[in-house]
């Protein structure tokens, strides 16, 4: 069995695998290449995800990369990345706060699929982070655990990558009904490329089901949305917001990865 990767990400390393190419520049926002992503997009709005990803990846490997956080877009993302493009560089923003069973479906794929998903740990070990900070910070301040856990990690990831892919749905939310196929991510400074965007949730169950793509247990188990352990809830028949059980009662509804506004610590 596959045994997890645990990576140091200050210190840009891996323990079972290559460090993927570093690439020698980062790209610009030039107009010229706005003016080509814009038309990517538009070409591949009713493109099939994989013809996306293929897309993707002529265009930008070996400086493409993908994080995923196990959910179901991204389990079906990786089946699609094993068919087209299995060397793709994934990896997990470790928080220290995932739940077993979410660790546990990184084996899994990796079984089935031959994909090592990274995971990428911030500088402070959990207990050590909840010592600086007097307790753990989720309960008091989560836009600071998530910047601290999530969005730190994620840029320092991002390092000598042109472009990543994430799972986002139009239709998960109202922040993410804007996502473009093929976009910039100012956040990041690389291309953004939504293979799933066009899809709905219905979409991605069938291909879960239909090919048998491993997905977390606690799907099945009320929880629509997985995210840390702390930060996440079951949610009750009535709910329909599928992202209802995350910080829930917070009013925070994302970790600051997808949405469109800079901040260094608040308002994301
Ligand atoms: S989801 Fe919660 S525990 Fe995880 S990084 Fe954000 S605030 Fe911290």
């Amino acid at each position: 069995m596959p045994t997890m990767t645990s990576v140091k990400h200050d210190q840009l390393q891996t323990s079972t695998k290559a460090w993927p190419p570093h690439a020698p520049q980062q790209l610009e926002p030039t107009p010229e290449l706005m003016a080509e992503l814009a038309a990517a997009s538009a070409r591949l709005e009713s493109a099939s995800p994989e013809e996306i990803i293929s897309w993707a990846h002529d265009r930008f490997a070996p400086y493409l990369t993908m994080a995923t956080a196990f959910g179901p877009e991204g389990c079906v993302i990786l089946s699609m990345l094993a068919k087209v493009a299995p060397e793709t560089y994934v990896f997990n923003l470790d928080t220290g706060y995932q739940f077993q069973q979410t660790l546990d479906l990184r084996d899994r794929i990796a079984e089935k699929y031959g994909i090592e998903v990274d995971m990428l740990q911030p500088e402070l070990s959990v207990p050590e982070y909840e010592a600086l900070h007097g307790g753990p910070l989720y309960k008091t301040n989560p836009n600071q655990c998530c910047f601290d856990r999530k969005i730190k990690v994620l840029r320092q990831a991002a390092q000598g990558k042109h472009a990543w892919m994430s799972g986002i749905r139009r239709d998960q939310s109202a922040d993410r009904a804007q996502a473009a196929i093929i976009g910039w991510d100012k956040k990041f400074n690389l291309v953004k490329v939504s293979p799933l965007a066009n899809f709905t949730k219905k979409d991605v169950w069938n291909r879960i089901l239909a090919e048998d793509v491993p997905y977390n247990p606690l799907h099945d188990q009320g929880y629509p949305s997985v995210g840390c352990w702390p930060c996440t809830r079951a949610v009750t028949d009535g709910e329909t917001d599928e992202r209802a059980g995350r910080w829930s009662g917070t009013g925070k509804t994302e970790c600051g990865l997808h949405t469109i506004q800079e901040s260094e610590g608040s308002g994301i």
